[in-house]
């Protein structure tokens, strides 16, 4: 049996709730929205009296056609929720005593609600947003967040929500955790490094600890890994070894000289 990831949100468990939407291409471009993201069950509240197919479906695109083919239309908002065991509201107005949080943060929350329960976006109409009776019927509110003008497209509105959904059904969040280079490893990279440094007169033989502990913390705020401090002790050892190279080829090169000289002489 394959058991359900417990750390995504299920989007099969998720519902977006138009109330009284006014403008039947708003219902489309919210179907599609969704279909981009993953959800698929619409549900409309008391829709315009001059309810159309033609523009909803229009602006839902065919790949949006079974969102809309499978929409189910409710008289009251009551009705509607009726099946859901966790209802979010969503509103642009914040203020009195709305308790709100921002999409991303809710999607999170729902993660853990949305395994065992059915879910509810819901979303006002165009011109007055949800009632407070409406907002009663809601376990939480969620705001998005915007410049001074708070009033975004009705569809634009169920886009974020949806993509916010989608991030948390995507992302799987576990923490990475890289294999951390240990004490020892560290340690002997920076016997190493002080070694080499004094070596090549950039540290003061006198008080070395003085730039090492600028440098240990500029290392340790990296968080080095086993590997990253593998490559540097390679590096110093190679630089080491580069030095003692030229410095014998030096003296050789020095003593044929003398010997060159002394022969001519
Ligand atoms: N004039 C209304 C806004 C209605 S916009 C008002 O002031 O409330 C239609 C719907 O889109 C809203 O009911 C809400 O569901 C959603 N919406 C619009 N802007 C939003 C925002 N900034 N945050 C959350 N939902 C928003």
């Amino acid at each position: 049996m394959v058991s359900a990831d417990t750390r995504k949100i299920r989007l099969d468990h998720i519902a977006v709730v138009l109330n009284q939407p006014r403008i039947p291409e708003n219902i489309g471009a919210a179907a599609r929205a969704m279909r981009n993201m993953g959800i698929r069950e619409l549900v409309v509240v008391d829709p315009n009296k001059n309810f159309d197919f033609d523009p909803i479906l229009k602006l839902a695109t065919h790949a949006a056609s079974d969102v809309v083919a499978s929409m189910r239309l409710y008289p009251t908002l009551q009705a509607a929720l009726a099946p859901y065991r966790f209802v979010v509201g969503t509103t642009a107005r914040l203020g009195g005593q709305r308790r709100v949080s921002d999409p991303a943060v809710t999607a999170r929350k729902l993660i853990p609600v949305s395994q065992e329960n059915r879910i509810a976006l819901v979303f006002g109409r165009e011109d007055r947003g949800l009632s407070n009776e409406d907002l009663r019927l809601c376990h939480a509110l969620v705001n998005i967040p915007t410049a001074d003008f708070s009033s975004l497209n009705l569809a634009q509105a169920v886009m974020v929500l949806c993509y916010e959904m989608n991030r948390a059904a995507a992302d799987d969040r576990r923490p990475f955790t890289p294999k951390l280079a240990n004490r020892y490893q560290l340690d002997g990279m920076y016997d190493q490094l002080r070694e080499i440094l004094i070596r090549i007169c950039y540290l003061n033989p006198e008080n070395p600890d003085y730039w090492m502990n600028h440098l240990r913390n500029f290392f340790t705020r990296l968080g080095l890994r086993a590997r990253e401090v593998s490559i540097i002790r390679g590096i110093i050892r190679q630089v080491n070894w580069y030095s003692e190279k030229r410095y014998r080829d030096g003296l050789e090169e020095g003593l044929q000289k003398a010997r060159e000289k002394e022969t001519c002489d």
